[in-house]
């Protein structure tokens, strides 16, 4: 039993009132331009940041985090005070949000449906910001994907994302160069899913891989090299 007895965690800046038998893992300052988080849950609610004075957020285990990132997601989109690019980054995550909630569910038609989506909102973006470089969505939904095995989706969203990867200017603009990087990465992690190995896609990404891989040589990382170098001397595709 905590010292003090049980005291009811608050509901979040954000709206999300945990139920009684929450997991709370730390806490989290939505204060503006402080954003500090530590990884003790509090002794008592309500508890104030140390270093700007704002009551702070529980942080909550699985499941609830996944409940309380809906909200969270909703409130900075819907917010006034929200930039853009924060406002475009949270819009992407929203839609991978409702990907891996239909994961989590065993829903595939929901799941295809929130991928569709995310492109929709990756096109809104890149219309109204021709800089924006699509990488989080796509990655993050062929981490979830091969994460839960759904493999078809995981190849459709590699192939997709291979013709947006530029490649011409990943010696100078950082963005270029990590999407890149994370491109290969990504196939590497499905080329080696014991899954993915089997999957009809598979000589598809491969020749996504090596194409950009291949365009980036000299920007790759030796842990990028290694890992290309494992998939290629597996001879599995080639
Ligand atoms: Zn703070």
């Amino acid at each position: 039993m905590p010292l003090f007895g049980r005291s009811l965690v608050p509901t979040t800046s954000y709206g999300y009132q945990a139920p009684p038998d929450v997991i709370v893992i730390g806490w989290h300052c939505p204060g503006v331009e402080c954003g500090r988080a530590e990884d003790i849950p509090p002794r008592r609610w309500p508890t104030w940041c140390d270093s700007c004075g704002t009551a702070v957020d529980p942080r909550f285990a699985d499941p609830w985090a996944h409940y309380a990132r809906r909200l969270e997601l909703d409130f900075i989109i819907t917010s006034q005070g929200t930039d853009s690019a924060t406002r475009q980054m949270m819009m992407v995550e929203s839609d991978v949000w409702y990907y891996k909630d239909a994961l989590l569910r065993r829903d595939l038609a929901s799941a295809y449906a929130a991928r569709r989506g995310l492109r929709s909102t990756t096109a809104r973006i890149v219309q109204a910001d021709p800089y924006f470089v699509p990488r989080t969505g796509y990655f993050l939904v062929v981490w979830h994907a091969i994460e839960s095995g759904d493999l078809d989706g995981a190849a459709d969203e590699l192939l997709a994302w291979h013709p947006t990867v530029v490649t011409h200017d990943v010696d100078r603009n950082n963005a270029t160069r990590t999407t890149a990087r994370q491109f290969t990465d990504s196939c590497v992690q499905f080329l080696e899913d014991t899954n993915g190995s089997r999957h009809p896609a598979g000589r598809q990404v491969y020749a996504a891989m090596l194409n950009v891989a291949g365009q980036i040589r000299g920007v790759l990382t030796s842990r990028n090299q290694q890992a290309i170098a494992r998939v290629v001397g597996s001879r599995q595709y080639g």
